[in-house]
């Protein structure tokens, strides 16, 4: 596809996070040993660091992160060595557990300056979150000891902590904010996101600009916004930088903008970029079909046809007057390319009849994208 850079950032494979191995994790709270729950094992991504480590272990254990220590038990050979987390909260996992073992014991201890706090049961309702106030550093994040973790606490009648909202969702993936009518451009960058071609392309390219350019520049804009749904520790990311790259201000984020129009400024300023690259024709390559637009005499059968290159089809999801929707993409796709019979007001010229006549017109998908 591409040649040149063989590097692939992200495998081109289907790639799931729940894929990854994981290392079961069995916590037992050395505070309160008899108490029920006292014993629990959690699954976690080897890869995740040990700041989320020490988060669901807080959350498992309803200890604040703060307040307590908490040891892995790291067996080697017959000697067994006690690490402290906290000590380690820039690792990852997988740097202090010996993958292949079945299973990772971590104690919860008492801290010696400090009594150990449960996360308050019933607390005064909070603020809204603020996407941009919480864990905005991963140091922050980590140290266990910032107000991310001091202030979980349970929304009424919810069950969710502000670190269940806040902090990243279990499946690895990370969400868009939307910022008033821009959902429409969340549901468009997460389907190029998950396009490994695309997102290994666009990671490819290097912004060489001023900092002026990057500012108002997509390419540059839309790579520092995969990078952050692949790398953030929140839950959502902003899309404002984005949208700014685009030359819209607040007031435009209020407007219901056309997907397929937003799709093709994004497409160009790629193209743009991308022009005497080896990624030159990419879009082209992962998205453009063909198809063929064809009118049918239906009396002498002769019929006029055209090919379109296309690189987006436009679906309907429920029927003119209908009360029901389609139920697939195959569906409605086999809608799209249902022959019509055309109308009066449609009436066309057949050169072999040598008069008007009504025809069937017919679109035939004739190559889809990147086959
Ligand atoms: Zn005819």
């Amino acid at each position: 596809m591409v040649t040149g850079d063989n590097s692939q950032v992200v495998p081109t494979e289907n790639v799931c996070v729940a894929e990854e191995p994981r290392i079961l994790c069995v916590i037992r709270d050395m505070i309160d040993p008899n108490a029920a729950g006292s014993r629990q094992t959690i699954n976690l991504p080897a890869s995740s660091s040990i700041g989320d480590v020490i988060d669901e272990i807080s959350k498992s254990t309803r200890y604040i992160a703060s307040s307590i220590n908490i040891k892995y038990n790291k067996h080697v050979a017959a000697e067994m060595e006690e690490i402290s987390l906290y000590t380690c909260a820039n690792q990852k996992l997988s740097d202090i557990c010996m993958l292949g073992t079945r299973r990772h014991e971590f104690t919860v201890v008492e801290k010696e300056d400090t009594l150990p706090q449960k996360l308050s049961e019933i607390p005064p309702a909070p603020d809204p979150p603020s996407y941009d106030s919480v864990a905005s550093t991963s140091s922050s994040y980590i140290s266990g000891s910032t107000a991310t973790n001091d202030t979980v606490s349970t929304y009424p009648d919810s069950g969710y902590t502000y670190a269940s909202i806040m902090l990243k969702s279990e499946t690895g993936y990370v969400g868009l904010v939307n910022q008033a009518m821009t959902c429409y451009l969340n549901s468009l960058i997460q389907t190029l996101y998950m396009t490994p071609e695309f997102r290994n392309a666009l990671y490819r390219w290097e912004f060489d600009g001023s900092e002026d350019e990057a500012f108002k520049s997509i390419p540059y804009q839309l790579q520092k916004l995969f990078l952050q749904l692949q790398t953030s520790k929140k839950r959502a990311v902003e899309t404002t930088e984005l949208t700014r790259s685009f030359g819209w201000d607040s007031s435009e984020v209020w407007q219901q903008h056309d997907v397929q129009e937003l799709c093709r400024v994004m497409f160009d300023a790629l193209e743009s970029k991308w022009r005497n690259t080896d990624q030159a024709n990419l879009i082209n390559h992962l998205y453009q079909g063909k198809m063929k637009d064809y009118v049918k005499c239906l009396e002498c059968k002769n019929e006029s046809a055209r090919v379109d290159a296309y690189l987006d089809i436009p679906l309907v999801i429920r029927p003119f007057g209908s009360q029901t929707t389609y139920v697939s993409v195959e569906e409605a796709i086999d809608a799209f390319v249902h022959p019509e019979i055309l109308n009066d007001t449609n009436q066309y010229f057949c050169e072999k009849c040598n008069k008007n006549v009504m025809p069937i017109r017919d679109l035939n998908l004739r190559r889809s994208p990147t086959s």
